[in-house]
Order: structure tokens, then C-alpha cells, then sequence
């Protein structure tokens, strides 16, 4: 059968039925096909891209507010922090100034000899004391008033050492607390260890800063002179126990020590 359109493609039954252009045209077609649809993807890869940095940015510019905030209020943490510490210094420099005098004339109207037991201890300036004299060995403000040794038949097996009530002692070399509480005959006692095993003992004191454990260091307020236990007037007795156990006198000790009594 033959129509118009047959005859304008062909003749050739065959060839006009399976014309090879439109095929041909189809192949060519497809690889711009997959192209465009690899433009569409890379056009959306990229838009996908540019978002994600862009939520990238805004994260990173609310991490950075956040900071920002953050030192800020950290700085204002710091500012009250500071204003509160220089508040309780000044609490504790009026506190001891306060004691001061309810301590100074209690001493001359004391006697000498049996000295009522403290009340109410003064509050030495207890934190402040070691900075402040950092540096200078020291044990305590005081002047000797009885020395190592034979002493009415009987041997003294320390130093004493007289002081008012509450004033600061100091250790003077760097060590160890074994023993901080009370003790026959000492009434209550500190004793710390040092590095070469010396042991020094502090009796008759009034109150203890330190507990058994604590490191302390050299020219820091362990304790404070006191009336405790078989003492006839405050003071402080100090003795120094070498490693093997001996006692010995710790005038020269203390000296060796740069504490010059
Ligand atoms: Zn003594």
C-alpha cells in the first residue's frame, strides 16, 4: 500500500519502514541528555554545598556570640570573685586588729605563776604572719626562759621559750605533721618531721593550725603559745629529736637554722 508519507521517505518498502536518521539522532541526543541531568545535579550538589556553608557560618557565628558571652560573663565571675576576697581580707584585717588590744592588756595583768587557762585565745594573724615575714627564719616572738638541760635535778629536755598567749609559732623548717592534738603533760602538741628525719616538738600551745599529715613549710604559723598542760605561765617548749631518737638542745639547732635566740 502506498501513501503520500511513503512516498516521501522512499520507494524502498524496507528502508522507508526502518529509516536509521531518527535512531541515529536519538543516540546523539542522550549523552547531552545525561549532561544536562549532570549539570542539574552538579547545580543542586552545589546549592546543597553553598547552604551547608552557609549553616556553617551562622553555627560558627553563634559559637562566637556564645564565647564572646561566655568570656564576658567569665570576666564579670572574675571581677566579683576579686571584690569579694579583697571583702574578706578587709573582714580579717579588722578581726585581728579588734583582737589586738583585748590581747596586749591581758598579758601585764596576768602573773607570771599560775596563769588561769585562756578563755578566749586571741586570734593571732594567722594567714597573714608567714607572708609577711617570708624569708627571715623564725619560731616565735619571744625570749627564753629556760635552756636545755639539767634544770632543778631534773633534766629539761627542750627549750622554753615565753610569749603571750596566741602569739604565732612558726616552724622553722620545712616538714611533715605527725602529731597535732592533745598530749600528757604538753596539754595539747604539734610535732613535725623533717627531711632528714629531725622530729621538733611544740608543747603547752594554746591552739593547733595543722593536722598529722600536712606538709608545712618552712617559716609558716603552726601553732600558737599557750598555758596548756604542766606549764606555769605561757610559753613554748620546743625540743629537737635527731633521727636515732636522741634529744638534744635546740638552741644550736635552731641557730644552724638561722633562728637566733
Ligand atoms: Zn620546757
Amino acid at each position: 500500500m502506498r501513501t503520500a508519507l511513503g512516498d516521501f521517505f522512499s520507494t524502498d518498502p524496507v528502508v522507508g519502514v526502518a529509516a536509521p536518521e531518527p535512531v541515529a539522532s536519538i543516540a546523539a541526543v542522550q549523552p547531552l541528555v545525561v549532561d544536562a541531568a549532570g549539570l542539574v545535579k552538579a547545580a543542586d550538589l552545589q546549592a546543597a554545598a553553598a547552604a551547608r556553608a552557609a549553616e556553617e557560618a551562622r553555627l560558627a557565628e553563634a559559637a562566637r556570640v556564645a564565647e564572646e558571652a561566655r568570656r564576658v560573663q567569665e570576666a564579670q565571675a572574675a571581677r566579683e570573685a576579686e571584690a569579694q576576697a579583697a571583702r574578706d581580707a578587709e573582714v580579717a584585717r579588722r578581726a585581728e586588729e579588734a583582737a589586738k588590744p583585748a590581747a596586749e592588756p591581758a598579758r601585764p595583768a596576768a602573773p607570771p605563776a599560775a596563769a588561769p587557762k585562756p578563755a578566749a585565745a586571741p586570734k593571732p594573724a594567722e594567714p597573714a604572719a608567714p607572708a609577711a615575714r617570708a624569708g627571715s627564719a623564725q619560731l616565735v616572738a619571744g625570749r627564753v626562759s629556760s635552756g636545755f638541760g639539767a634544770r632543778g635535778g631534773r633534766q629539761h629536755q627542750g627549750l622554753d621559750i615565753a610569749a603571750p598567749i596566741g602569739t604565732p609559732i612558726h616552724v622553722p623548717l620545712a616538714g611533715t605533721v605527725i602529731d597535732s592534738g592533745p598530749a600528757s603533760g604538753f596539754g595539747l602538741w604539734v610535732r613535725v618531721r623533717h627531711g632528714d628525719g629531725t622530729v621538733t616538738t611544740y608543747g603547752h600551745v594554746n591552739r593547733s593550725f595543722v593536722k598529722v599529715g600536712d606538709r608545712v613549710a618552712a617559716g609558716e604559723v603552726i601553732a600558737e603559745v599557750g598555758n596548756r598542760g604542766r606549764s606555769t605561765g605561757p610559753h613554748l617548749h620546743i625540743e629537737v629529736t635527731t633521727p636515732g631518737g636522741q634529744k638534744i638542745d635546740p638552741r644550736p639547732w635552731l641557730r644552724d637554722r638561722g633562728v637566733n635566740l
